[in-house]
């Protein structure tokens, strides 16, 4: 099991953002955590900390040694309920960095070490409070940079990756126990239709590994977003369309043709999904070497691209580069997106179909902001998750435990097959223990040192 040497020690760090800001916190945990509080706090009714019942906040001073730093609201928390279930103390002085530090100056003079990053976090960890796979859940919050993801995180904060891998671990240990009860009095062993039986409880724990895993995609996309490539001829609209999309003024928008000659990048939150959308210099023919460079980018994020949006200038009819454009699409997702459907249309629905069979088209207008809800149900829909983005389910987002159930699914596959095929029990046993350890290191139950000091060494200091 993990040892964790400086348990002993009582921590301290700023735990509000470096900034300006109206208050700033630093944050005390540990055995000395009330006697370290009492040497820099003085509470304006004359009591000591030390008698304060738990979960109550007192106004008063903040001393350095005998001189007043700053005055400000102390929360004491005594253990065990405590965010790190040892007592824990948090003291609310005046924003601003440099009133901050003095207060953590202080602490620490007063006998508190400065918190490795992550380590009040750390410490509920090996306090039992709260596993793994909730400690990285908490980091997740910390970095969520859009609402669905932040919704997947407060999921597996409340520990329901983990309910749902303890089940799963809990039914693996049975079969476990039972093989290695056969292992153990051979003469006892199972006729071959108690042998698919057991294949077939190894191979339903398996499916809801594989069913946790299935999230893991859309974890990624959450956390990363969904890179969107804006393609169309000059002057179809495709600067305004961004600037649609991203619901502000980023792209310059300009009658002259060929005025969008660099890719430009930006994130937009299309239902609380991040969308990375790109616009192209949209150029066929390089006139000089900027658009000639600039056409090779455009084919670089082409490529990388999860969804192109072929944009088209309805007004007009369906010219030799808007074919030539839609030639290049092989191979990827595409939704043809109509432009200036506030002009009279000039090119009809087989004209679309004859240019990309199949695919999707959305009639918008970028100037009047119209169709641009169905575009955003196109983009999602295109994305293939149409069902999953609620959000609100258990989503594996992070590498570790990708890589971890991944490992635990084949385990469990292999020892389907060992059993299928009759080979020896002890065999099949290894496989189901190395499955067993797989879903445990997503729990932390057994984890070496050095993975944990990484895992952690992400966090913030103060959290
Ligand atoms: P880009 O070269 O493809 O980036 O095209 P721009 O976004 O710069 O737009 C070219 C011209 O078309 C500008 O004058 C825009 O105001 C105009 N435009 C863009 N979208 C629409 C639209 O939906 N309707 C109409 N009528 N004009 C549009």
């Amino acid at each position: 099991m993990y040892q964790y040497r400086s348990l002993e020690d009582t921590i301290a760090a700023i735990a509000t953002p470096p900034g300006q800001g109206g208050i700033g916190i630093v944050r005390l945990s540990g055995a000395q955590a009330l006697a370290v509080a009492g040497r820099i706090f003085r509470m304006k009714n004359g009591k000591m900390i030390a008698d304060v019942p738990t979960h109550t906040v007192h106004y008063g001073r903040i001393v350095h040694g005998d001189k007043i730093i700053d005055e400000g609201l102390i929360t004491v928390m005594r253990a065990p309920t405590s965010y790190t279930t040892e007592d824990v103390v948090e003291i609310n002085c005046h924003g601003g960095m440099a009133a901050v530090r003095a207060v953590l100056e202080s602490a620490l003079d007063a006998g508190a070490r400065l918190a490795e990053p992550g380590e009040f976090t750390k410490r509920a960890f090996i306090h039992g409070r709260i596993d793994l796979a909730q400690a990285e859940a908490v980091l997740d919050i910390i970095q969520a940079k859009t609402q669905a993801f932040l919704r997947a995180g407060h999921v597996h904060l409340q520990g329901e990756l983990s309910a749902a891998l303890g089940g799963i671990r809990d039914a693996l240990m049975e079969i476990y126990t039972t093989i290695e009860a056969l292992i153990n009095f051979p003469e006892d062993d199972i006729d071959a239709k108690s042998r698919t039986v057991l294949a077939q409880q190894m191979k339903a724990q398996e499916q809801k590994v594989g069913h946790l895993l299935k999230s893991a995609d859309q974890g990624r996309l959450l956390k990363e977003g969904l890179r969107i490539v804006l393609c169309g001829r000059t002057n179809v609209g495709k600067s305004s369309l961004l600037n649609v999309l991203l619901k502000h003024d980023r792209a310059i928008v300009s009658p002259m043709p060929g005025t969008t000659r660099d890719p430009l990048e930006e994130y937009a939150q299309i239902r609380g999904i991040p969308f990375q959308v790109i616009d192209t210099a949209g150029i066929l023919e390089p006139r000089d070497l900027v658009e000639q460079e600039a056409v090779k980018r455009s084919r670089r994020h082409m490529d990388d691209a999860d969804i192109v949006l072929l944009i088209l200038d309805t007004a007009k009819p369906l010219s030799t580069e808007d074919t030539r454009l839609a030639g290049q699409m092989k191979g990827r997702k595409v939704i043809v997106v109509l432009n200036k459907s506030d002009l009279p249309a000039r090119i009809s629905g087989e004209d679309v179909q004859r240019l990309l069979p199949g695919g999707p088209a959305v009639r918008v207008s970028a100037l009047q902001k119209t169709g641009i809800e169905d575009l955003e149900s196109a983009l999602i829909a295109c994305a293939g998750q149409a069902d999953h983005f609620d959000g609100q389910g258990i989503l594996i987002s992070n590498i570790r435990h990708v890589q971890a159930l991944k490992s635990a699914q084949e385990h469990l596959n292999l020892a389907v097959t060992l059993t299928q095929q009759n080979t020896s029990w002890e065999f099949v046993s290894e496989e189901i223990k190395a499955a067993v350890n797989q879903l445990d290191a997503v729990t932390g139950r057994n984890i070496d040192a050095d993975l944990l000091d990484r895992i952690f060494s992400a966090f913030c200091i103060g959290k």
